[in-house]
């Protein structure tokens, strides 16, 4: 275990966003992140630690004063099997779609309509990943999760996790508490295909599949998401800058009038979803620029940057186009890139 000092976190983090911290190491097991934290840590304030997968959903906007802990945790294992599932936990170092991968070639299902996400296990219950309509509470079991103060070693199931949409207790109440270091999935021996959301019917159709497979639902997942996303290695980003905003249906009905053209999805509770891309296009940002920081001319959801932005100028265009929104569609954009 080395400690660097005062290092850039660009290699660590998918907007390429050059800050420095003061302290950075990898840890692989428990026992090494309980040593680093015991010498490392410089007060008992457990913010002074961050802890970092794949960087795939963090906006940096400052230097980190503290210590940066890359949590490499490896491993993935079949704990156990009844006769419709498989139990497969993962280290939270484990490159996601490593583990899709792995899941897919073993006839696990239920991860295949999540191919290709960016960023490692540990941060997928963060904030319930999700993506062509499954998220990770779907198939989730339970995880571990180590407290930074009690260095104690917690279990949690599906209901502690509290999972909303891109939300958990993890993103909130204890916000920079845990160190999640497995998650356990509950993956399925027979196949229940989920093919309805998005292109992903067109593309099988393309792709000229005749029976349907985990294995074919994968690739055409990459395939689609290759062709919509930028990829973070051509030009900086984290993906969906915002999440898709809920309102009232009243207030749905009332755009609608407004703008007949406004894309919007019942939810369960009556509310409606709007797509958060679609607003920010009508707004006029769709391959806005300025200086490196900038909206993709594909995808308006996605902020990036083009080769020396600041995490500010990024934050400065979300903050402007979070204005512009709620000044034409009087709808407020909610982040779901962690800010830094
Ligand atoms: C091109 C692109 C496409 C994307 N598409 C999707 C998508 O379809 N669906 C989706 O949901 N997301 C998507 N994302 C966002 C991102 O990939 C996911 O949120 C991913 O789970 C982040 O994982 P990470 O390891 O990179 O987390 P990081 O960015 O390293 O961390 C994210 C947050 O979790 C915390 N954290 C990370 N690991 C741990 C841990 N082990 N214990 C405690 N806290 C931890 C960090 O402190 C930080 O607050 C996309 C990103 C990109 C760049």
């Amino acid at each position: 275990m080395q400690v660097s000092k005062n290092i850039s976190l660009k290699p660590y983090n998918t907007f390429s966003i050059d800050v420095r911290a003061a302290r950075f190491a990898v840890f692989e097991n428990i026992d090494e992140a309980r040593e680093l934290l015991k010498v490392q840590r410089p007060t008992t304030n457990a913010q002074a630690v961050l802890i970092l997968g794949g960087g795939s959903n963090i906006l940096f906007t400052q230097n980190i004063n503290g210590l940066v802990l890359k949590n490499e945790i490896s491993g993935i294992e079949k704990i156990k099997e009844d006769n419709d599932h498989v139990y497969i936990k993962a280290g939270a170092g484990v490159n996601w779609h490593r583990l899709v991968i792995h899941c897919i070639e073993n006839n696990w299902a239920g991860l295949e309509n999540l191919s290709l996400i960016p960023g490692n296990v540990g941060a997928s219950p963060m904030q319930n990943i999700g993506a062509y309509g499954i998220e990770i509470k779907d198939v989730f079991h339970e995880l571990e999760a180590f407290h930074i103060n009690d260095q104690q070693l917690l279990t949690f199931n599906v209901g502690d996790c509290e999972f909303g949409y891109r939300e958990s207790v993890f993103k909130r109440k204890y916000k920079n508490e845990f160190i999640i270091t497995s998650v356990t999935y509950r993956l399925n021996k027979i196949p229940v295909f989920n093919t309805s959301y998005g292109a992903i019917e067109q593309e099988l159709e393309k792709m000229g599949i005749k029976e349907l497979s985990i294995k074919a639902i994968s690739q055409a997942v990459i395939n689609i998401r290759s062709s919509k996303l930028p990829d973070p290695a051509q030009i900086g980003n984290a993906g969906s800058f915002f999440k898709n905003p809920e309102i009232e249906k009243s207030q749905y009905q009332q755009l609608k009038v407004t703008f007949p053209a406004i894309i919007g999805y019942d939810l369960p509770n009556g509310n409606v979803k709007l797509a958060a891309g679609w607003l920010i296009e009508q707004c006029g940002w769709k391959g806005y620029r300025e200086g490196d920081a900038g909206c993709h001319n594909r995808q308006a959801l996605v902020l990036v940057n083009y080769g020396n932005a600041t995490g500010e100028q990024v934050y400065s265009l979300s903050e402007k186009i979070i204005n512009s929104v709620k000044e034409k569609f009087n709808v407020i954009l909610e982040r779901e890139v962690n800010t830094i």
